[in-house]
């Protein structure tokens, strides 16, 4: 199996970093746009090793980093990629990561008053913002979340360079909103990964660990509530399991608010009218910053802002109507999982709107035919 060797470079700014690969023409780039302090110094090369293990297990590469890199995220990389080989057959499979210097992260000094600080990926969308209230009101963390992270080149293209200042603007009033200090990085990774959106976890986290030189721990939203039935074994490529391996001795990648149904989530965001009015989940529509209310996402966390009983306005420039939730476009069998919780509300509530649940019902027994017609899976990366 053929090695590739990688490094990093840091601009002498620190604002632009890349990861190279050795006599091949890719590379992964990042590059912090105004960034509220000085940006973070690279430790060691563990982001290098996460960034680049969906990339090398795809091609089959077995893969050299020239820096030095975490013993225990090497172990945890091996156990990942393990359990991806088995979910993912057709996909990945099992490679060797070595590392110039093979070290123990931990036995580094590490400044006191930056041990307890954590990150959080924000996106807008219902997770990352329930995440978001949830990390800055509980009182029972170990950690404080002091920062955010908006990646510009995931489910916003570089080139939807408008659409994503919008989005911004809306993720900086929202970490405004507790005192937060928000993070913009762009990168190249949707060219760079060939399966990009599958990947975007270890794209996320390899942004995170950017910051092991003053933060402790970096969260990512849970996507998918614990409470159904075997969430892990279903193949998520957002699994609280791998997403946990993506730590090194030092920085752990934790996920969050996994114990909270979706619907509980918007709830919660809905008594907090100001980051309502931010809450961006349109992932289908134009790439404006805002919600197009028309996709099967927007229609169906408006489902779930009339199941909580969330007081309008709601962030959605156009009426939900039985219509619109009737072509609802269910595409995997997550979703329709999403769909019953939010249906079963719907029906329990004390005014219950006929015509909306029996428009839902109508889009699951739609499902239902299409589904035995041609089977779908889901990627776990559209909750
Ligand atoms: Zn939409």
């Amino acid at each position: 199996m053929a090695q590739l060797r990688a490094r990093i470079e840091v601009s002498e700014d620190g604002l632009f970093r890349q990861v190279r690969l050795r006599g091949l023409p890719q590379k992964l780039v990042y590059q912090f746009v105004a960034p509220p302090k000085d940006p973070p110094q690279i430790l060691n090369g563990n982001m290098a090793a996460i960034a680049l293990n969906p990339w090398a297990t795809m091609g089959n590469h077995d893969l050299h980093i020239e820096e030095a890199v975490d013993a225990t995220l090497l172990d945890n990389l091996r156990d990942f990629q393990a359990i991806w080989a088995l979910w993912f057959p057709d996909k990945f499979r099992k490679i060797k990561i070595t590392a110039d210097e093979i070290i123990d992260e931990y036995r580094a000094p590490v400044q006191q008053e930056l041990e307890s600080r954590a990150i959080l990926s924000l996106s807008c969308g219902v997770d990352s913002m329930f995440s978001l209230l949830e990390l800055m009101t509980s009182d029972h963390r170990s950690v404080k979340l002091t920062d955010t992270l908006l990646v510009h080149g995931f489910d916003y293209p570089l080139s939807a360079r408008q659409g994503f200042g919008n989005l911004q603007t809306q993720a900086a009033g929202a970490s405004d909103m507790f005192g937060l200090d928000l993070w913009v990085v762009k990168t190249n990774w949707r060219a760079f990964c060939p399966d990009w959106e599958f990947t975007h976890i270890q794209g996320n986290s390899a942004i995170q660990h950017q910051f092991n030189a003053t933060h402790r721990v970096g969260f990512l939203a849970d996507d998918r509530w614990l409470g159904l039935p075997k969430p892990e074994n279903n193949g998520d490529s957002n699994s609280l399991v791998t997403k946990t391996l993506l730590s090194s001795s030092v920085f752990q990648t934790r996920g969050t608010g996994g114990t909270t149904e979706r619907t509980d989530k918007i709830s919660a965001i809905g008594r907090r009218p100001e980051l309502l009015r931010k809450l961006r989940v349109c992932w289908e529509g134009p790439r404006n910053g805002a919600n197009c209310g028309d996709c099967e996402k927007c229609v169906r966390t408006q489902l779930g802002l009339l199941a909580a009983n969330v007081p309008k306005p709601w962030p959605f420039p156009i009426e939900l109507t039985p219509r619109r939730v009737r072509e609802m476009q269910l595409k995997s069998d997550i979703l329709v999982g999403d769909i019953k919780l939010i249906l079963a509300r719907l029906q329990s509530m004390t005014q219950p709107n006929r015509e909306i649940i029996e428009a839902v019902e109508q889009a699951v027994e739609r499902y239902g035919h299409h589904a035995e017609a041609t089977p779908l899976t889901g990627n776990g990366n559209s909750l």
